[in-house]
């Protein structure tokens, strides 16, 4: 089966502190999604990694759909650029809206709220709330550690493998979306 994908959901980055080989990163994966005529769903911001990716997306002619809680619209300014920008009431229903919208979720490096998110996905994948691929982009080898305690998660009995399997690891854009391609949900 070949996944079809028209809409992705990417967790990164909000903060400005990380390093020019992550911002590099997004803007290499924004060309992919481009590409691939895959529009991007994302956190709405305009920090960090966050807002160097949908940058890029924009200046390479691709979509952007921002969903943003109205919480955080008293913190942050929303990206002005966007395609299309949607608020929900709450950070749970931003979540759940962006998992709506998406074909598929991957993380780029982040931090705390990445995770959160991303293991929200695999959590839902985890109990059939949905058969969408759940990636990470392994930049610089930022997910080495991940990966490792995942491994160990499934030697030590409290992973199955086909659980593991849920989780999709590449070093490069383009061999992402070559195992969304080939996707096939496990049986779990
Ligand atoms: P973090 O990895 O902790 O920097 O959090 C980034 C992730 O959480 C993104 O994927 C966003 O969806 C969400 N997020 C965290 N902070 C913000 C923010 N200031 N504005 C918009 N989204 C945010």
């Amino acid at each position: 089966m070949s996944y079809n994908m028209e809409y992705i959901c990417i967790y990164c980055g909000s903060s400005d502190r990380s390093g020019t080989v992550y911002r590099d990163a997004a803007v290499e994966f924004a060309e992919t999604l481009c590409d691939r005529d895959i529009g991007l769903i994302y956190g709405g911001a305009t920090s960090g990694v966050m807002g160097t990716l949908a940058d890029a997306v924009l200046d390479s002619g691709g979509t952007v759909t921002g969903v943003i809680p109205e919480t955080l619209l008293d913190v942050e300014e929303p990206h002005p650029g966007l395609t299309e920008l949607i608020t929900t009431p709450t950070k749970d229903e931003r979540k759940q809206r962006m998992a709506e919208l998406a074909d598929g979720f991957v993380a780029l490096p982040g931090g705390i709220g990445t995770q959160e998110e991303i293991l929200t996905s695999l959590g839902q994948a985890k109990h059939g709330r949905h058969e969408k691929p759940c990636g990470f982009l392994n930049v610089n080898g930022y997910y080495d550690s991940l990966v490792s305690f995942f491994d160990n998660a499934t030697n030590e009995g409290f992973v199955t493998e086909e659980q593991r399997d849920l989780l999709l690891i590449a070093e490069t854009p383009d061999e992402l979306f070559d195992l969304f391609d080939n996707y096939q949900s496990p049986v779990l």
